[in-house]
């Protein structure tokens, strides 16, 4: 690409929560290389290959680049200023005719923190209601449930340097080896080095091959799995009395739970040998620093906060948390679906997972913006489809995230995508969410801009604007800022800084942050209390979010599909290593040579029964959808169970999922769907 780069600029990687520094190489401006910093304080010099390869789209011939409204079947390209006016035009219009509560946002987790925010603005003062929400609807927000309840705060613990510092890793429902590359890498690096891992998980995915034991449960019986592990430990006198007197509430009602829960009960739940849970029990709560990491194997589960609050009472029981090498980790998916949230864009949250019906907070917010904070919860994302489809929700603006291809039940999304008055969606390419839209915008790519993204460790970093977005394109928080004037309520800011600086005065969580601060390698993790706070690397030191960690007692409830004659095998879905979420990105780049398409695994035994043979086009049947794809026979799951990624918009993989979802969090069961599978 045109020869050595001649300048750097400091930069975090797009795409996943790991939030990896890089130093992006410039020539002629244009980007020319991605190159890992060594100082990075999440990556030290590592990178995968979709951080440092898999940034081309950016130059992709097909990027949307000027304003597009709908004209027929077709798009008509149109001025910014015609764009612009559209967009108040129509949100003025339905605020007007339908009231506040007939608008909602829903915004990016691949958006910045500045840009977040000022999303919640938009529909906080200058529409007057909290219909805003973000994809981590569809994936953490049973961490978000779970982790509030029991601790009172819903981020990660501890931090990726902690890892070094665990004596034990247990890996719950995660595959940090495709999904998070570089913290996956430090796993496998830890494990052949003899630190003893505990894998949960229904696949034999890579770090599970290199655990010392390997849990294989059957898809959506976590619940059960970790009361049986909390049961042994409660059994033979592994408990952490002192812990549990002095930090924690509610253990009564957690040992009742666990009673019922020994290991050879939990063994025909979960197919995990009894002898197994025993070892891995004893193992967790003897290791002296046991740290967990969870992913969406937990929550994307008709019971997944309890999942996740299942995982807290272990740790809770044991001491684990609230010490170096310890804690309750999510990893978080996408590279800013952490700031998503703290910023704001949650329905039931204002910044900083302040409660919205709080005096101080309302006090504080009018004080600053000149505008009430709304005080009732807003629609979460499937609420919003069914308000779209009773004609409740007339106006909504998408900003970054395909839920045409990625939600599940995606018959019923696209229906209420069609039945909107007004869509605008803002996009670097045209998705198959913008195929229902009214107007679709241009977005810049984290290249093109300057903000903030928050990592899964919660540490705030600076993203730098490296070239010049192409065509005049504006970055989405300009562009927030020009339909509000429009609409009345001025917003003028010179620089994203200026926006954190706001957030700082509204959020005590974010009270000492400032863009200065963030100017040096190590950036902030929040909380971030004053201007003189160092950070926080290690959450609920001396005492948790809450006051008292609290013990949750959850029983084991089936998930919402059962294997039946129609119906025999259960599909779990999930990301590869090459490709990203809908694959926008990803398969604009050289990675698609390495992958192109998505492939159906299905264990040998299965596959040689059904006649099929490895890359023969099979027919997935449920009781919504059929979808086309190769098969793969792969021990890495057992009979009876599939599993298969949902990267590229010809599969419609989505359109085949259960509609089961958690109840608390509403976060979807994509993992668990009963399928058939069919010769072609
Ligand atoms: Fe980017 Fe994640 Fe890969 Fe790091 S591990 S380079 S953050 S995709």
């Amino acid at each position: 690409r045109h020869g050595p780069p001649t300048s750097h600029v400091r930069t975090t990687c797009g795409y996943c929560g790991v939030g990896c520094s890089f130093d992006a190489g410039l020539r002629d401006g244009r980007v020319v290389s991605m190159v890992p910093s060594d100082d990075g304080p999440s990556n030290h010099g590592h990178a995968c290959l979709k951080g440092r390869f898999g940034w081309t789209y950016n130059d992709a011939e097909d990027r949307v680049r000027r304003p597009l409204l709908r004209d027929g079947t077709g798009w008509k390209a149109v001025g910014w200023e015609q764009a612009l006016d559209l967009v108040a035009r129509s949100f003025s219009r339905i605020k007007d005719q339908a009231g506040p509560d007939a608008a909602a946002v829903i915004s990016s987790s691949r958006g910045t923190n500045e840009e977040n925010y000022l999303f919640g603005k938009f529909i906080r003062c200058v529409m007057g209601t909290n219909h805003i929400d973000n994809c981590a609807r569809v994936c953490h927000s049973a961490t978000v449930t779970g982790m509030m309840e029991t601790l009172g705060a819903s981020a990660a613990t501890n931090s990726i340097r902690d890892l070094d510092a665990a004596k034990l890793i247990m890996v719950v429902g995660a595959n940090p080896t495709e999904s998070h590359p570089v913290l996956g890498a430090k796993l496998l690096q830890l494990a052949r080095r003899g630190l003893p891992l505990i894998v949960i998980d229904p696949r034999r995915t890579e770090v599970a091959r290199a655990a010392t034991i390997h849990l294989q449960l059957k898809p959506g019986t976590n619940v059960a799995l970790l009361n049986g592990l909390g049961h042994v430990i409660a059994a033979e006198g592994l408990l952490n009395r002192s812990f549990i007197e002095q930090r924690t509430e509610g253990i009564d009602d957690w040992l009742a739970t666990v009673k019922d829960y020994p290991p050879e009960v939990v063994e025909r739940l979960t197919g995990v040998p009894a002898e197994d849970i025993r070892r891995a029990a004893r193992m967790y709560a003897a290791s002296g620093a046991s740290l967990s990491v969870h992913g969406l194997g937990v929550t994307e589960h008709r019971w997944g906060s309890h999942g996740v609050m299942a995982l807290v009472d272990l740790a809770l029981a044991t001491g684990n948390i609230a010490r170096p090498g310890t804690g309750i980790n999510p990893l978080r998916g996408q590279n800013n679906v952490q700031g998503a949230s703290d910023s704001g864009c949650l329905p039931t949250h204002f910044v900083g997972y302040q409660l919205l019906d709080d005096p101080v907070v309302a006090a504080r917010h009018h004080a600053i913006t000149g505008r009430p904070l709304p005080p009732r919860r807003g629609m979460k994302i499937p609420d919003m489809w069914d308000a779209a489809l009773d004609g409740r929700l007339k106006g909504l603006w998408i900003i970054g995230y395909d839920v045409a291809q990625t939600d599940p039940n995606l018959k019923k999304v696209r229906e209420a995508l069609s039945r909107l008055e007004f869509l605008v969606v803002q996009d670097l390419f045209v998705s198959q969410t913008a195929k229902f839209a009214h107007l679709l915008l241009p977005g810049a790519s984290f290249l093109e801009k300057d903000g903030t993204f928050t990592n899964l460790e919660r540490r705030i970093q600076r993203i730098r604007k490296a070239v010049e977005p192409p065509d005049g394109i504006l970055p989405d928080w300009q562009v927030v800022c020009e339909v509000s004037t429009r609409m009345g309520y001025p917003m003028r800011y010179n620089h994203p800084s200026e926006i954190m600086d706001e957030m700082a005065s509204l959020s005590p969580m974010l009270a000492g942050v400032s863009y200065e601060r963030l100017d040096r390698p190590q950036a902030l993790q929040w909380p971030v209390p004053d201007k003189q706070h160092p950070g926080t690397w290690l959450m609920h030191g001396e005492t948790f979010a809450r006051g008292k960690g609290r013990f949750v007692g959850v029983e084991y409830l089936p998930p919402g599909e059962q294997p039946s004659e129609d119906y025999p095998f259960v599909l779990v879905t999930g990301r590869l290593l090459e490709h990203y979420n809908c694959g926008a990105q990803t398969r604009r780049t050289e990675i698609i040579e390495l992958v192109d398409s998505d492939v159906l695994e299905m264990h040998p035994d299965d596959a040689a029964r059904l006649g099929f043979t490895a890359g023969q086009l099979v027919r997935l049947v449920s009781a919504r959808s059929t979808a086309v794809l190769p098969v793969a026979p792969s021990d890495r799951v057992r009979r009876g169970e599939l599993f298969t990624s949902f990267h590229f918009p010809g599969t419609d993989l989505n359109s085949l999922l259960s509609s089961s979802a958690d109840e608390s969090s509403k976060c979807p069961e994509y993992k668990v769907s009963t399928v058939r599978v069919e010769p072609v």
